[in-house]
C-alpha cells in the first residue's frame, strides 16, 4: 500500500537530507504526524526564516544575519590575523576551542578536478581585497584531504607572491578528516603546532 501524496512528498523531502535514507525520513514523518499544529508551525516557519534570513558576510563569507558576522563586527578580536576555512561549520569548530582571537576567512568549497573547480570558484577574491600592510599571519586551516592540501599549496604560492606571512595548520589531524570531526584537543594542537610557510 502506498503512502498518501503528502506523507511521500515529505519523506522525498527528508531524504534530500545528509545521511536519510527512505526508513529514516518515514520515521521523521511519523513523528511529524503526531506534533500539534503550534509546533508544526514553528517548524516550517523556522526553514522560511532560516532562508530569507541567513546570508554570508561581505567580508569573510561566514554566515550572519546582516552585512557582516558579529566576528567580523567584534573589534576585540585580533585584526592582524586571517584563519582561512572551507566551509562556515569549520568557524564554528575552531570557535570552540575558544584560543583563536583572529579574524576568519571561508572559501565555501575546496579545488576539486573531480568537480572541475578551480580557485576562481572559491570566495579568494574578496581575501585578497582584505590583505594589507596590517595582515601579520594568514593562517591556511583547509581540511586535511587531497582537495584541502591542493587548494593550501595553491594559496599558499598566491599569499608568497604577495610578501604575505602563512602558515599552514599541523598534521595530526586524521589524514581525509574534517576540521569539524577533529576532537578539540587534535584541533588545538594542529592550531598551536602550524609552520609557517
Ligand atoms: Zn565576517
Amino acid at each position: 500500500m502506498e503512502y498518501p501524496n503528502s506523507f511521500e512528498e515529505l519523506v522525498e523531502c527528508f531524504k534530500m537530507l545528509p545521511g536519510i535514507g527512505t526508513k529514516g525520513a518515514e520515521r521523521m514523518v511519523y513523528h511529524i504526524l503526531a506534533m500539534d499544529d503550534d509546533q508544526i508551525q514553528r517548524f516550517s516557519q523556522a526553514l522560511i526564516d532560516f532562508k530569507s534570513n541567513i546570508q554570508y558576510c561581505q567580508r569573510c563569507g561566514h554566515i550572519c544575519e546582516g552585512e557582516l558576522c558579529e566576528i567580523c563586527l567584534d573589534q576585540q578580536r585580533d585584526q592582524t590575523t586571517i584563519c582561512v576555512v572551507e566551509s562556515p561549520k569549520d568557524v564554528f569548530a575552531m570557535e570552540k576551542l575558544k584560543e583563536y582571537r583572529g579574524l576568519y576567512h571561508v572559501l565555501h568549497g575546496t579545488m576539486s578536478i573531480m568537480d572541475g573547480k578551480t580557485i576562481d570558484d572559491l570566495n579568494i577574491q574578496t581575501l585578497f581585497d582584505r590583505l594589507d600592510e596590517n595582515i601579520k599571519e594568514v593562517i591556511i586551516a583547509t581540511n586535511p584531504t587531497r582537495e584541502g592540501e591542493t587548494t593550501a599549496l595553491f594559496l599558499a604560492k598566491l599569499l608568497a607572491k604577495q610578501n604575505i606571512p602563512a602558515s599552514r595548520i599541523a598534521n595530526g589531524l586524521p589524514i581525509g578528516g574534517n576540521l569539524d570531526y577533529a576532537d578539540e584537543l587534535t584541533l588545538l594542537k594542529s592550531l598551536e603546532g602550524r609552520k609557517k610557510l
